[in-house]
């Protein structure tokens, strides 16, 4: 028989570490629950039938804060590992001889396919483009201004954009796409130095548009 798996969580949007067994057996967490724990997730014990429900749960509410976050690169990562993470305890368990019976495979079949839907939303999510041209305007009654300038990425929430004048994080700005006419009100959420010198701002629009037509 092979020993329960652990899967620990750290932080809230941390790398979740490779799987640990279990020291010794234990008994389901779960309400009322009074089955053998098969996993331990997030520091709980976990039958099968709770562990499943527990993680899709977990892997949406951080799918949610990441979504909220657009921009956090090194965030989306760990949640990719998270999710990768994931569906390796649940291709383990899926064949593991104790979990025979045909609604646990199912489940387990089901969970491993909410968590490819999950990978194929952030991938679509995080879709970059390279270099939409783009007016940029500022429109702060002490400082408008406008400058031609490209996108370096964009996902469904916002962009960063390369921006040569200095803009705080909290401003407001306007997009204007130079390539369809079609405009949008934007809050900065960062501005640095990238990687290769140049200023650049990440942006968050202000309402829920489909600006770059991703799909
Ligand atoms: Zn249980």
């Amino acid at each position: 028989m092979s020993e329960p798996l652990k899967i620990e969580m750290e932080g809230q949007l941390g790398s979740a570490t490779d799987a640990l067994p279990l020291v010794e057996a234990s008994r389901c967490t779960g309400a009322s629950c009074d089955a053998t724990a098969a996993i331990d997730f997030a520091g709980r014990s976990l039958c099968l039938d709770h562990f499943l429900p527990t993680c899709i749960a977990e892997l949406e509410s951080r799918n949610d804060r990441l979504r909220t976050l657009s921009f956090d690169a090194a965030a989306t990562e760990a949640f990719k590992t998270f999710i990768a993470n994931c569906a390796k305890q649940a291709k383990k368990l899926a064949e593991d001889p104790r979990f025979t019976q045909a609604h646990t495979k199912t489940s387990l079949l089901d969970f491993l396919l909410r968590i490819s839907q999950l990978t194929q939303h952030i991938r679509r999510s995080q879709r970059t483009m390279s270099a939409v041209p783009i007016w940029l305007r500022r429109e702060d009654p002490h400082q408008t201004w406008h400058e031609e300038t490209w996108t370096v990425s964009v996902s469904r929430h916002g962009a960063a954009l390369l921006c040569r004048r200095p803009v705080e994080k909290g401003g407001t700005v306007v997009l204007c796409r130079k390539d369809k006419g079609s405009r949008a009100t934007a809050q900065v959420v960062y501005s640095l130095r990238d990687s290769e010198g140049r200023k650049q701002i990440g942006v968050q629009f202000c309402d829920p548009i489909n600006f770059w037509d991703l799909d």
